[in-house]
């Protein structure tokens, strides 16, 4: 739509009128005729079909006949009068009811005349009625031969105003009128042509008013397809970009790693691991910087390719860093790394909020004579003291509890050239918005578990059956097992999730006197925090009443049971994450999801994929599919929501087609210089901007 024609504004075209006009703009958004025709509809009511009034029952969502009106009378007065007529068609008869207009609408009704009338019917003693219907003369032949009727996003206060779905549509047919001949094809004429998309006019015209099913089809992916492609372009283009203007470090040396994997490593990788370390030992020796996003479930072993690719750096002679979004996780990477650094003679050291202010100075010195080779540590490691002599690898774990701006301070840490930066996450993004969001680059997953692993076995309970949890409880810890019980906390009613939570943990407190408890919520000071999640890691307390704080990357092997109380409070992917607190040991786990009776449709069915599947990847997908892009997390700031027509969940394989299409013409002309291109380029241009350069920083 690079056209100004189609940035006249509304309230130019005849017969809206500048109360309608201002009512568009204000409700939704819409001022141009571009706008209004980019307002796709959301769904199209089916009018091709006529039914007869013999055919009537109450589970038709809708009908629709060809009659006429035998009588109208009004019924009763004031507040409760209606109008009502009787509708026939030669196989029975309804009753059509008015309760508001009834004077106009008296008005307006002709006796005897051919009239199409459309609605939910409904039955009462025996008699089928229909109240506010939709009826129109049948005199057009659209309506003669039957229609798909587009149905509009609205507002209350347009519903109100009488400016419903028909009114929008009245305004789009018109644009559309004006419009002929001023579309430009949007898309190369090659790829139109030999992908078989339907003209870009034609599809403008279809989607909102089809000749049929399949022309909506049609119309409908042309226009998935336009969207994604130039998603693809920008992404993919931007990807290209960054890769040409940020020269990287070559840091390839493997002695380090050699003798590691020799000597120390303890156990076999798993064939995801060593994948992806090649990907990112390619990456590193390549000469350009690597800022690579690495997805992988919980207990996947995201750790030792980050140590890997840590030794890569420092076998190079540089330094590396790692940071996670806690204190404890940053404790639980000391306690796990140093000890294999110390076998390989590489000086590793922690530095978080709590890090002791003699000790501080040390690691500072330390840090800028480069004799300091790892440092582990929380947010206190992007303030400015913090000076590197030579940072060659960054890595930062469980990224989405960062922001965009908290990972770039990170790289800025080395002043010549850029770290290369490897963000670690136990999110799965499904792999459509992973390829929307990064292009194809620069993203590696671990889709595959150490052997060994036991499954842990999900259940779902009402609460009517906690004694019988607890009972299982007893049993588990009796075995010398540790439990987590965790409930929700959502803000705005933190003072009755807190309540939840205390009551919860008197009534276990009841039920299981011989037990160490702990407790742990967000309100406490952090330092007690500390205190009690560490007495449950020394096994010190066997049940450890929380809430979601607990959710990120602690790693406590003896914890076998996950109970999670109100689950359906809890999105998919926080119940996945949670989930994944247990089955980090040799015995069998358990996740007990607990609910009330009552349960949305949605509740259900993430309580249904939580039962059925470990998957991180299939849970993401269904979350994908239950909640739309735009609400899962980090992708706000992404440009996905801009969407207006594809559904990440749903539209996978023209999203594949789109990359792929897209892809090639990057790789034969990545700047769009070539003439058959520029004006995709130019296309592309008239595309708004994002603010966030989020491509720059995976
Ligand atoms: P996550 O991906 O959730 O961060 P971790 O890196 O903490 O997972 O690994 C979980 C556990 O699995 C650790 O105890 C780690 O030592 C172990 N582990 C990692 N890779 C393997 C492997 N290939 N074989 C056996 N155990 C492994
Ligand atoms: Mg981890």
């Amino acid at each position: 739509m690079n056209n100004s024609f189609f940035d006249t504004k509304l309230e130019f075209l005849k017969g809206v009128g500048t109360a309608r006009a201002a009512l568009l703009g204000k409700e939704l958004g819409i001022f141009t005729y571009a706008d209004i025709i980019q307002h796709y509809p959301f769904r199209h009511e089916d009018r091709t079909e006529f039914h007869k009034i013999s055919d009537i029952s109450e589970e038709m969502p809708y009908v629709q006949f060809r009659g006429k009106i035998k009588f109208i009378e009004t019924i009763g007065e004031g507040a409760k009068a209606r109008l009502v007529a009787y509708f026939r068609d030669g196989t029975g008869e309804v009753e059509l009811i008015w309760f508001r207009g009834i004077e106009w609408v008296k008005k307006s009704l002709q006796i005897n005349t051919d009239y199409i009338i459309f609605g939910k019917p409904t039955e009462f003693n025996g008699k089928y009625s229909i109240t506010h219907p939709e009826i129109e003369p049948l005199t057009n032949l659209e309506a003669q031969s039957g229609f798909l009727q587009p149905v509009y996003h609205l507002t209350e206060i347009m519903r109100k105003r009488s400016f419903d779905s028909k009114g929008i549509s009245k305004v789009i047919k018109q644009v559309l009128a004006a419009s002929a001949g001023q579309f430009k094809e949007t898309l190369p004429e090659d790829l139109v042509r030999n992908l078989h998309l339907m003209p870009k006019k034609d599809a403008m015209q279809h989607i909102h008013f089809p000749k049929n099913v399949e022309m909506l089809k049609q119309a409908t992916y042309r226009l998935k397809f336009e969207e994604l492609f130039y998603t693809q372009i920008k992404v993919i283009q931007q990807n290209l970009f960054r890769k040409i203007t940020y020269a990287g470090q070559i840091l390839n040396n493997t002695s380090l790693v050699t003798e590691f994997y020799n000597n120390y490593l303890g156990f076999d990788l798993t064939g995801a691991q060593k994948r992806v370390i090649k990907e990112i030992y390619k990456d590193m020796g390549s000469g350009k910087q690597m800022n690579r996003l690495l997805q992988g479930d919980v207990g996947s072993g995201k750790t030792i390719v980050a140590f890997i690719a840590m030794l890569f750096a420092i076998g190079s002679g540089k330094q590396a860093c790692m940071m996670a979004p806690t204190e404890i996780l940053a404790e639980q990477h000391y306690n796990g790394l140093r000890p294999l650094a110390d076998k390989l003679g590489i000086t590793l050291e922690k530095l978080t909020g709590s890090t002791k202010t003699s000790e501080r100075k040390y690691i500072d010195d330390y840090l800028r004579t480069g004799d300091l080779k790892i440092l582990v540590g929380t947010h206190a490691l992007i303030e400015d003291r913090v000076q590197f002599k030579n940072l060659g690898m960054c890595i930062i774990d469980e990224q989405h509890r960062f922001g965009v701006e908290q990972r770039s301070k990170l790289w800025q840490k080395n002043k010549d050239i850029f770290p290369h930066v490897l963000v670690m996450t136990a999110t799965p993004i499904p792999r459509t918005l992973a390829m929307t969001l990064y292009g194809d680059l620069d993203v590696s997953v671990i889709d595959e578990l150490p052997p060994g692993r036991k499954p842990i076995k999900t259940v779902h309970r009402f609460d009517n059956h906690r004694l019988r949890v607890f009972g299982f409880m007893n049993e588990e810890i009796e075995k010398g097992r540790q439990v987590y019980i965790v409930y929700p906390l959502i803000e705005e009613s933190e003072k009755l999730d807190l309540k939840d939570l205390t009551d919860g943990f008197e009534s276990v407190s009841r039920a299981f006197p011989k037990c160490q408890i702990s407790i742990v919520h967000g309100r406490m000071k952090p330092k007690d925090k500390d205190f009690e999640m560490q007495r449950f890691i020394k096994n010190e307390t066997q049940i450890m009443v929380a809430t979601t704080v607990i959710e990120v990357g602690v790693n406590v092997p003896n914890a076998s049971i996950m109970i999670i109380e109100n689950s359906e409070r809890f999105g998919l992917s926080a119940l996945h994450q949670l989930r994944g607190r247990v089955g980090r040991g040799a015995d069998q786990s358990f996740c007990i999801l607990m609910t009330g009776y009552k349960l949305s449709k949605e509740a259900r069915e993430r309580i249904k994929v939580m039962v059925e599947t470990n998957d991180g990847f299939e849970i993401a997908n269904t979350d994908l599919r239950l909640r739309g892009a735009g609400d899962l997390s980090g992708t706000q700031q992404s440009g996905v929501m801009d969407l207006i027509i594809a559904d990440l969940a749903k539209d996978g394989d023209i999203l594949e087609l789109a990359r792929n299409e897209a892809k090639k013409m990057l790789e034969d002309d990545p700047k769009l210089e070539q003439y058959k291109n520029i004006f995709v380029k130019k296309q592309l241009e008239s595309i708004p901007k994002h603010t966030t350069n989020w491509a720059r920083i995976s």
